[in-house]
């Protein structure tokens, strides 16, 4: 789950002041930067100090429990500006409002609106109109389909000027029994290539170097549109905007992969080499009940063909442990793949009961302190994997973008390398400059590395 980002600070036309929280994960900051730029465009200021906003609002993640209670821990806490701050109007937005609808106004009296997915892009007026209404007045915003934002919406972007999210589609087609994404998304639906590259050309002329290409099953991107290749008709199209230096897709779900997109991410230096697929679980037995395609073989001939044929692929994945009768034995296989496959790097989720999924319906659950002692053991592992792997990095020169100040200490610079992705990766300290002109966020040095943690690198720039 990506940490809460920092809010811009603006001075807008109107006096009405608005604070913004986003939770979850980087599609839900797109969204919320589709709200920061609506209610900046009608001329609310934005403040970061949550006691002087008139209207305050949350944008919720539903995604797992975990998420789901940091998210209503956020309402509570905000809400209580009511009494300590200036807040007239408290809204909730996002994955779990558009899963708990009225529900969520029951439940949390504070909240005086929610606002489903499909109607992100009237919060403007959503905000001028729930102000305006006579108190007590709880209103719920829900619209179906699932709101999609074009390359002409404003957006006004969290996190550093130098990289950016881009949501090519929103929704999944698919039916992975355990999860809750297309109940709260709907079916997939994809921006046309023409309207991403519309976007992307003028992140580019912005100073954007990276592209994050995100969506809930990005190597099904187009298919309802018809499109038969579409991720590697829109990498094509994105690949020769000037100014660009790395395109990052995410959430490559584990099929075949057409060999024009091999060879294009082999062949191309600016679409990163880095490969995020989500397996979830590599037992036969448990991807099988989890109703996900692929088997244990089939995956690693991917993994292992992907990893031939693109020399220097990072390569990220995720799995959930605890899953419904997943057993001991299930669970030490999971561990030896680990082992045997080597992954860059893993995150591991505890399973969870999700209202409205085939996976409630199964028995043999685990409980929770067993489930989480599966975490912690998988990420135990894979910290000894991640040290081994980082500790081969160390003499070799990067190319590493400079993302700013870490967040150790304002003097200590941090950037990444074309294997660590925004907001999930570790990163590369800089310990060293050209002291005549340190480098400044978004410029792209030459790194040599130093020395390695499990995660993180310590780099010398060389040039
Ligand atoms: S592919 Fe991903 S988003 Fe789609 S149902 Fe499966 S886990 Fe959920």
């Amino acid at each position: 789950m990506a940490a809460r980002k920092s809010l811009p600070v603006t001075t807008g036309a109107r006096s009405t002041t608005i604070g913004f929280v986003n939770l979850g994960c980087a599609k839900n900051q797109v969204d919320a930067e589709v709200m920061l730029g609506s209610l900046t465009a009608e001329g609310y200021a934005l403040t970061a100090d949550a006691a002087q906003a008139d209207v305050i609002v949350i944008n919720t993640c539903g995604f797992v429990e975990e998420a789901k209670q940091e998210s209503i821990n956020a309402i509570i806490e905000y809400g209580s500006f009511k009494k300590t701050g200036r807040c007239k109007v408290l809204v909730a937005a996002g994955c779990l409002a558009q899963r708990y609808q009225g529900e969520l106004l029951e439940e949390l009296p504070e909240l005086d609106a929610v606002v489903g997915t499909g109607e992100i892009g009237r919060i403007a007026e959503i905000c001028r109109t729930t102000l305006a209404a006579e108190r007590p007045s709880q209103q719920l915003w829900m619209a179906p389909p699932p709101y999609l934002y074009d390359g002409l919406t404003p957006r006004l972007r969290l996190g550093p000027p130098h990289t950016a999210y881009v949501k090519i589609a929103e929704g999944c087609n698919r039916n992975c029994a355990f999860c809750a994404i297309p109940l709260m998304r709907g079916k997939q639906r994809s921006r046309t290539v023409a309207s991403i590259v519309e976007e992307v050309r003028r992140l580019a002329a912005e100073g954007v170097k990276e592209i994050n290409l995100i969506s809930q099953d990005t190597i099904n991107y187009g298919v309802d549109l018809g499109l038969k290749r579409g991720l590697t008709a829109l990498l094509k199209a994105l690949v020769d905007i000037p100014g660009l230096r790395w395109i990052r897709p995410f959430y490559l779900y584990p099929q075949p992969i057409d060999e024009e997109l091999i060879e294009l991410y082999a062949g191309s230096e600016r679409i990163a080499k880095y490969l995020d697929m989500p397996l979830q679980h590599i037992n036969d037995e448990v991807l099988g009940r989890m109703h996900r395609l692929g088997t244990k073989a089939s995956i690693t001939d991917l993994i292992e063909g992907l990893r031939r044929r693109i020399p220097g692929l990072t390569v990220r994945t995720g799995f959930i442990v605890g899953y419904p009768g997943e057993t001991n034995a299930q669970f030490a296989e999971l561990k030896r793949y680990l082992t045997d496959m080597e992954f860059d790097r893993v995150g591991v989720f505890l399973y969870s009961d999700e209202e409205g999924t085939p996976a409630v319906e199964l028995t043999r659950k685990l409980d929770r302190q067993r489930i989480e002692a599966r975490r912690t053991e998988l990420m135990a592992l894979q910290e000894s994997i991640a040290l081994k792997k980082s500790r081969l990095m160390v003499g070799r020169t990067l190319e590493v973008l400079v993302d700013g100040p870490s967040e150790e200490s304002p003097l200590l610079l941090a950037g990444r390398h074309e294997g660590q992705a925004p907001d999930i990766d570790g990163v590369v300290y800089l310990s060293d400059g050209p002291a005549d002109r340190p480098p400044l966020a978004g410029d792209l040095v030459k790194v040599t590395i130093t020395e390695a943690a499990a995660y993180d690198l310590v780099g010398c720039i060389v040039g």
